[in-house]
């Protein structure tokens, strides 16, 4: 069987040192050593400054719409996973789509400004599968409206933009170290923040709002991390550079084998140092993929609708927020992420190839 991805479990002998040094110390939680050895471990990796822990990719997101005060109306992309669109509803605000860019899919920066209503505080935005937004478009547009900028990186760890990590822009980067992601915890997540101020309220928001034992900065919620969880980030973190080597070499494989077919693929900026967090491809049609897909499940490879359904066309939206977005709705029926993972062998990638060129060439 071929999963679209499959969990890095480090060794199971440097996991349990830590877990030797938790028992020893009792700590299980409540921003333990573990903890913020992490944090200052991935700011290191990944060169940012102000990065706040918690939970899940979820919550990161919820608290930085609630730390950056937003409310009303936020411009967000229909080309994300759902968790985008979810937090914005959760925190009583109002998603209003914009539709994605057909060569980036990422949302179109000149279709933003046409959205603005008395009402908008912010953007929040995916820089999808780890391919950059524009971010100094976005930025320029939200100086001009004074609007605050979330960027959703839960595909972006690792991946630099002009010699830069791209979590540095936004006033808000928010990450989820799922067991799926590039790196990951098990379950957790992170909100790097331009501003101290700001690192500092995710923080305690994310902890009842506790400041000391009898105060409260202000309302709050429970996303602390756990030391367990730590203690996994802390032996993954160290084999990132590894996992992200051999998910280039799949890419290049599928670049290789997949080459002369009519496959859409995001493109490449300049200044971009990629993380391969995904290969995602975009078919001719509709039913292209889908006889892909059932080509390629009849022989146990799972690939991925990722994503699907483009988020303006959830069943749970009111419908006054379903607004059209022609491009995500078209790339959302037409993409398969396929598996991408480092123990993915040549061998299992030349199959999906082999298949995927079949169907598409018949
Ligand atoms: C995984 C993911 C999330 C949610 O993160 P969790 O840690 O699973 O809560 C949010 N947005 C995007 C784009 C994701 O891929």
């Amino acid at each position: 069987m071929i999963p679209v991805t499959r969990t890095t479990l480090p060794d199971l002998e440097d996991y349990l040192t830590y877990l030797w040094q938790i028992w020893k110390s009792g700590q299980l939680t409540n921003n333990g050593v573990l903890s913020r050895q992490l944090q200052a471990e991935v700011m290191a990796f990944l060169g940012t400054n102000n990065l706040a822990l918690v939970s899940n990719g979820t919550l990161a997101l919820q608290l930085a719409i609630k730390a950056l005060r937003l409310q009303g109306e936020i411009i967000t992309t229909p080309y994300s996973y759902v968790a985008t669109t979810n937090t914005i509803l959760w925190e009583g605000c109002t998603p209003v789509f914009v539709d994605v860019d057909s060569e980036s899919f990422c949302i179109n920066p000149n279709l933003i400004e046409a959205a603005i209503t008395e009402r908008t505080t912010g953007i929040l935005a995916t820089h999808v599968y780890g391919y950059p937004c524009d971010v100094s478009r976005i930025q320029e547009i939200a100086d001009r409206y004074k609007l605050k900028v979330i960027y959703d990186a839960a595909h972006a760890f690792g991946v630099r933009l002009h010699g830069e990590s791209l979590l540095n822009h936004g006033d808000c980067s928010t990450l989820s170290f799922h067991a799926t992601k590039l790196f990951h915890t098990a379950e957790g997540g992170g909100v790097v923040c331009r501003d101290e101020e700001v690192a500092k309220r995710v923080f305690l928001m994310g902890k009842f709002g506790h400041i000391g034992e009898d105060e409260y900065l202000d309302l709050g919620i429970n996303a602390k991390i756990s030391e367990l969880h730590a203690a996994m980030g802390l032996v993954v973190l160290p084999k990132v550079p590894e996992i992200i080597a051999a998910r280039r070499e799949c890419s290049a494989w599928y670049d290789d084998l997949l080459g002369g077919l009519d496959l859409q693929r995001p493109r490449v900026i300049d200044g971009l140092e990629y993380n391969y967090a995904y290969y995602p491809v975009v078919f001719p049609s509709h039913e292209a993929m889908m006889k892909v897909r059932a080509a390629l499940q009849a022989r146990d490879i799972f690939p991925r609708r990722y994503f699907y359904p483009s988020l303006n066309t959830l069943p749970f939206l009111p419908e006054l927020l379903r607004r059209s977005c022609p491009v995500s709705e078209s790339l959302a029926h037409r993409v398969l992420a396929l598996p991408l993972y480092p123990a993915l062998a040549r061998q299992d990638v030349e199959r999906i190839a082999v298949c995927i060129r079949r169907v598409v060439v018949a």
